[in-house]
C-alpha cells in the first residue's frame, strides 16, 4: 500500500512542477507586459524608411536611439517603433528637423534592457525559489537547497495510527511498546543510566506490516514522524542522498522526541563491495556513510530514535548492524492463525458485514498470507459486494476474494490443504521434541507450520549463551534434530515427502564437516581430509584434499552415511518413545499453527510427571 502512495505522491510532485512552470511562464509574461510593455503600448511598427520619411516630413516630434530600434513619438501624438540600421548620418539629421532626441542608448547596459531583462530574471528566480520551498512542504532552507531532506514531518497525533490498528504481531508490538514508553518520557529510562537503543530494524517479508508498525509507533507515543524511504534517496541528484540524511538527522533532533524512519533501507544500506552501476553505487556508498557516522554522532539520551525496515537483511552491510547503530532487530513475520483473524478484524471493521461471515474460518484456510494481503480480500470482497448490489459483505464475497488474491499474489501463497498441514505439523513437532529432549541442544523458542520463504514451517531454537565451541556430543545432537522432522514423517505416515530437503543437506555437510575438518570419525582418525577453501582451484575433488586417497575418500562417504544413520536412529528412537507428546504437539501445530517454546516445554513436563521418565532415553545423546 505505501508503495502506491509513493507512486501517487510523485505523480502528483511532477505535475504540480508542471503546472507551476506554466502558471509562472504565464504571470512572467503578464508582468512584463504590463510593466515595459505599457510604454510602447500603442506604438505602431514602421519601416525604417517609412521614418526616414516621416522625418523630412517633419512628422517627427522626439525619438529615442537606442542600440537596435528607434522609438519615438510623431508630432500627432502617435507612437512608433522601428528597426535601427547603419545610418552614421542620422544624428545630422535628427538635428536639421529640430527632432527632440531625448536618450541615444548606444550599448545594451541601459535602464530600459536592465528593466526588461534583469527584473525578470530575479522575479523569476524568486519564483523558483519560492516554487522549491513549497515543493518540500515549507522546510525551510537555503537558496539551493536540493539537498534539504524530503522527510515530511507528521504529528504524531495527526497520523492516527495506533497499535490498535495493527493485528497479530503482538512480539514485535511488545518490543515497540518499550520503544514508545522511552520517547514519551525519556528521562524515566534514563535515571538509572540505562541507554535506549538508537537503531531499530524491522525485518521480515513484504506486506507484514513494518511500515505500520513504524508509523503507529510514533502515533502510539505522539511524537513526529520523519519517515524516508531508501529509494528516495536515489532518485534525482547525485551527491544529495548525504546531505538529505545529514538534513534528517538535524530536524529530527531539533524537534526532539521523534521517530526517524527509513523504509527500505536495503536501496542505501546494502554491502558496499559489490557489483552495480558504479555511479549509483558511489552515491549510495556516500548517502551509507553519512547516515553510519550521523547515528554514531547522536545520543539515544536526547529521545530521538532511528527505526528501519527491510525485508532483505541479508543484504545490508554489516556495518549498518554493529553495536550503537541498528543493534537491535525485530521479526516480523507472516501472521500465524490468530494473528490473521486479528488482521482481518481490524480491517473488516471498516465494512459492513453479513451475519454469515466467520472471520476465524477465513483466517483458517489463508496461511501464508500476509497483512496486505489480508487487507486486500477484505477490501476485494467488500468491492465484490458492492459490485453486486448487496447491502453487505457476504462469506461468498470473501470466498472469491480469496481466490482473486491467490491468483493475482506474486508471491505464491501457500493454501496448503488438511493433509499437507499435518504432514508439515508432525515434521516440525518432530524437529522440536528431539531439541527438547537433547539436553546439549538450544531451547526451542517456537515451532510454526505458518510458511516462511521456502520452508513450508520452521522450528526456532534460541541459543541462551554465545557458542564458540561444540562439542563431539552437541553436534551428534544437532544431527538428530536436523533429521528429526523426516523421522517423525517416516514414523507416524511410513513415508517421507519432499519437506526435508534443506534438513537433509545441512545434516550431510554437518556430518561430512565432523569427518574431514573436525576429526571426529573414530575410523579415519584426527586428521584433516577437506580441501584448502581459498586453494579450490589447485585441484581436490569434492571439497576432500588433492593428496587423499580414492580409498580414503570411499571411507569419507562411508562415514559420513554411518554418522548421518546413527542420528537417524537416535532422533527415531526419541520420537518412537515420545509418541503421544509427538503427536500432542502436532495436533496443536495444525489446531494454532504457532506453538511456543515454553508450550513445548510444559506439554514434555506433564508427560515426564505422569509417567516419569525414562533415563535411558532422555540421556541419550
Ligand atoms: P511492509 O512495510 O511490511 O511491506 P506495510 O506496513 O506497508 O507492510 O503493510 C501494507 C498494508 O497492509 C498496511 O497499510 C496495512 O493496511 C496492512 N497490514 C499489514 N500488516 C498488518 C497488520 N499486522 N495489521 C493490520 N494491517 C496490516
Ligand atoms: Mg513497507
Ligand atoms: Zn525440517
Amino acid at each position: 500500500m505505501d508503495a502506491k502512495d509513493n507512486g501517487q505522491n510523485t505523480e502528483r510532485k511532477i505535475n504540480f512542477s508542471i503546472w507551476y512552470l506554466i502558471i509562472g511562464i504565464l504571470v512572467l509574461s503578464l508582468i512584463r507586459s504590463l510593466f515595459f510593455g505599457g510604454l510602447y503600448e500603442e506604438s505602431s511598427e514602421i519601416s525604417y524608411s517609412e521614418f526616414k520619411a516621416a522625418l523630412r516630413a517633419g512628422k517627427v516630434e522626439n525619438v529615442t536611439v537606442s542600440q537596435d530600434q528607434i522609438n519615438g513619438v510623431m508630432r500627432d501624438e502617435q507612437a512608433f517603433t522601428t528597426v535601427r540600421v547603419e545610418d552614421p548620418a542620422l544624428i545630422t539629421e535628427l538635428e536639421a528637423y529640430n527632432v527632440d532626441v531625448t536618450g541615444i542608448v548606444t550599448s545594451d547596459g541601459g535602464v530600459g534592457a536592465l528593466l526588461g531583462w534583469i527584473l525578470p530574471l530575479v522575479l523569476m528566480i524568486a519564483f523558483w525559489y519560492w516554487m522549491l520551498k513549497r515543493m518540500r512542504g515549507g522546510a525551510s532552507g537555503g537558496m539551493f537547497s536540493f539537498g534539504k531532506s524530503k522527510a515530511r514531518v507528521i504529528q504524531g497525533e495527526t497520523s492516527g495510527v495506533t497499535f490498535r490498528d495493527v493485528g497479530g504481531a503482538d512480539e514485535a508490538v511488545s518490543e515497540l511498546r518499550e520503544i514508545t514508553e522511552f520517547l514519551k518520557d525519556p528521562t524515566r529510562f534514563q535515571r538509572l543510566g540505562g541507554k535506549m537503543p538508537k537503531g531499530v530494524l524491522l525485518v521480515g517479508p513484504p506486506g507484514t506490516g513494518k511500515t505500520l508498525l513504524a508509523r503507529a509507533t510514533a502515533g502510539e507515543a505522539g511524537v513526529p514522524f520523519y519517515s524516508i524511504s531508501g529509494a528516495e534517496f536515489i532518485e534525482m541528484f547525485v551527491g544529495v542522498g548525504a546531505s538529505r540524511v545529514r538534513d534528517l538527522f538535524e530536524q529530527a533532533k531539533k524537534k526532539a522526541p521523534g521517530i526517524i524512519f527509513i523504509d527500505e533501507i536495503d536501496a542505501i544500506g546494502g554491502k558496499r563491495a559489490g557489483a552495480g552501476a558504479m555511479q549509483t553505487h558511489e552515491e549510495r556508498e556516500q548517502t551509507l556513510n553519512q547516515l553510519l557516522a550521523e547515528m554514531d554522532g547522536f545520543e539515544s539520551t536526547r529521545g530521538v530514535i532511528v527505526l528501519a525496515a527491510t525485508n532483505r537483511p541479508e543484504v545490508l552491510d554489516p556495518a549498518l548492524l554493529r553495536p550503537g547503530r541498528f543493534d537491535r532487530q525485530i521479526a516480523v513475520d507472516l501472521p500465524d492463525l490468530t494473528g490473521r483473524q486479528q488482521i482481518l478484524k481490524v480491517h473488516a471493521s471498516q465494512v459492513v458485514l453479513d451475519g454469515d461471515v466467520d472471520l476465524e474460518a477465513i483466517a483458517r484456510i489463508t496461511p501464508g498470507f500476509s497483512g496486505a494481503d489480508l487487507e486486500n480480500v477484505v477490501n476485494q470482497a467488500a468491492l465484490l459486494a458492492a459490485r453486486d448490489g448487496k447491502t453487505t459483505v457476504q462469506m461468498r464475497d470473501f470466498n472469491e476474494a480469496i481466490e482473486r488474491v491467490v491468483a493475482g499474489s506474486e508471491r505464491r501463497t501457500m493454501a496448503m490443504n488438511e493433509r499437507e498441514k499435518r504432514t508439515v505439523a508432525f515434521h516440525e513437532a518432530g524437529h522440536a521434541l528431539v531439541a527438547s529432549l537433547l539436553p546439549g541442544s538450544d531451547p526451542v523458542h517456537k515451532v510454526t507450520i505458518v510458511p516462511r520463504g521456502r520452508a513450508l514451517g520452521y522450528t526456532w531454537q534460541r541459543p541462551t549463551e554465545d557458542r564458540y565451541l561444540m562439542s563431539e556430543e552437541e553436534l551428534h545432537g544437532r544431527l538428530a534434530v536436523l533429521l528429526g522432522g523426516r523421522v517423525a514423517e517416516a514414523l507416524v505416515f511410513g513415508v517421507v515427502s519432499t519437506g526435508a530437503v534443506d534438513d537433509l543437506a545441512r545434516a550431510t555437510d554437518l556430518a561430512r564437516r565432523m569427518v574431514t575438518e573436525y576429526g571426529m570419525s573414530p575410523n579415519l582418525g584426527p586428521v584433516r581430509l577437506a580441501s584448502d577453501p581459498q586453494a579450490f582451484y589447485l585441484g581436490g575433488t569434492h571439497g576432500l584434499d588433492a593428496r587423499v586417497s580414492p580409498q580414503t575418500a570411499a571411507q569419507v562417504d562411508s562415514e559420513t552415511r554411518r554418522i548421518v544413520e546413527e542420528a537417524v536412529n537416535k532422533a527415531w528412537q526419541l520420537l518412537e518413545n515420545y509418541r503421544d507428546v509427538l503427536d500432542e504437539l502436532a495436533s496443536r501445530l495444525v489446531e494454532h499453527e504457532t506453538v511456543e517454546g515454553h508450550e513445548v516445554a510444559s506439554v514434555l513436563a506433564e508427560r515426564l510427571d505422569h509417567k516419569g521418565s525414562e533415563p535411558d532415553t532422555i540421556r541419550v545423546a
